[in-house]
């Protein structure tokens, strides 16, 4: 058997260096200019964001709302073990500790029937992930955390384009983070963006975002120098960026209908084996909505997860596993001093993704499923 299925591949719509080179002709390639424009006019069109700022990475936006809400050293920032380290990274960059907390039993995201007992005095904020696209229960989140006067900040990596009942992710925190990485639905390479939902964070993250300076104001005609007006960096993405993300957005309804098809491929194909007992599918809450930006399955212990991925390698398909939960991480396991995180564990040590991307074949997704059926009944197929 020498099909080989790789876990990912990046999808070109075919307008990318065509617009990448109407900027580069255009003259204007450091950031801000038409096509960081068009990008931030999109979001903030589609999806309802009060300011979209494209920045050069999610983990820059991450970075930039730790800054918004003046995170200093000593306060606390809940969020869940099961992320990417970047969650954590940018408060831990201004000091703070981190209290991780669980899974849901149902689905990797932040278990809200937890959640209010970890909060104490110096929480600052509340970060979620909408694990695989699918929301976090947002109604209750932002119930506890207004109880509490708590920020919320929704780490939106793998959320475009999906929706808790009928609200972008994205657009109900009170900051939200993106990805363009190219694993992500919709790409740049290395890409991301702040949305901003609370306006009075608005103007403020324009100036970290160039320097600590004003220059976003000036180029506006709003003032008439521009000036080192606070603390700030370098968030902003190249017009080359821009332009790249640009052309994938303009197909942004093509990449997640296939996407969605793809996802609900897998999960026709793979109910059967939910039905026996053999793994567990992603549970869609009633609010949730599904953007195909990944695909997995729960096996019932380590052992069989790995042997399943080593199955499928054999087979010529790349599988992976995900998150290593953040709390047992040489960086952070000895800071580490809250309690037990079953389901973070057990997500960490059972969850297996499936290839999923743009141009998988539906007879692609067949083969893999027949081979994770063939791997739990022992009946090769097809
Ligand atoms: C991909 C990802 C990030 C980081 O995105 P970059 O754009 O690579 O910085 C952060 N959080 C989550 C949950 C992610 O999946």
């Amino acid at each position: 058997m020498n099909r080989q299925i790789p876990f990912n591949k990046p999808f070109l719509t075919g307008k990318e260096t065509q617009y990448i080179e109407q900027a580069v002709a255009a003259g204007k390639i450091s950031g801000d200019g038409e096509f960081s424009l068009k990008c931030h006019r999109f979001f903030e069109k589609r999806y309802g964001f009060t300011k979209a700022l494209l920045t050069t990475s999610c983990t820059d936006a991450l970075e930039m709302c730790a800054l918004l809400i003046n995170t200093q050293p000593g306060d606390e920032i809940i969020m869940p073990a099961y992320t990417f380290v970047s969650t954590a990274n940018a408060f831990v960059l201004r000091g703070a500790r981190i209290t991780f907390a669980d899974s849901e039993p149902h689905t990797p995201n932040i278990d809200v029937a937890g959640l209010e007992q970890l909060i104490t005095p110096k929480t600052k904020a509340i970060v979620v992930v909408h694990y695989a696209g699918i929301a976090c229960n947002m109604d209750a989140i932002m119930q506890i955390a207004n109880r509490h006067g708590l920020y919320v900040i929704e780490d939106a990596a793998h959320s475009i384009d999906s929706f808790y009942r009928q609200q972008p992710l994205g657009s109900i925190g009170h900051l939200a983070a993106f990805s363009f990485h190219e694993t992500k639905n919709v790409i740049a390479g290395e890409g991301g963006m702040l949305s901003v939902n609370d306006p009075k964070f608005v103007l403020r993250a324009e100036i970290l975002r160039e320097k600590g300076t004003n220059r976003t104001a000036f180029f506006r005609g709003e003032v008439s120098r521009y000036e080192w007006v606070d603390i700030g960096s370098s968030f902003l993405p190249s017009e080359l960026t821009a332009a790249f993300l640009y052309a994938q957005l303009e197909q942004i309804d093509q990449i997640q209908q296939k996407r969605i098809a793809l996802w609900n491929r897998y999960y026709e194909q793979l109910t059967p084996l939910e039905t026996q007992n053999f793994v567990r599918l992603p549970y869609l809450p009633p609010w949730s909505h599904r953007n195909g930006h990944l695909f997995f399955i729960c096996c019932p212990d380590n052992q069989t997860r790995n042997n399943l991925i080593a199955h499928l390698r054999s087979m010529g398909i790349y599988a992976v596993f995900h998150y290593l939960a953040l709390h047992k991480s040489p960086y952070y396991q000895n800071k580490y001093t809250g309690g037990n995180l079953p389901m973070a564990d057990y997500y960490t040590g059972c969850l297996v993704r499936l290839p999923l991307f743009y141009e998988l074949g539906f007879d692609e997704v067949d083969y893999i499923c027949e081979q994770v059926t063939a791997f739990f009944t022992g009946h090769q197929r097809g």
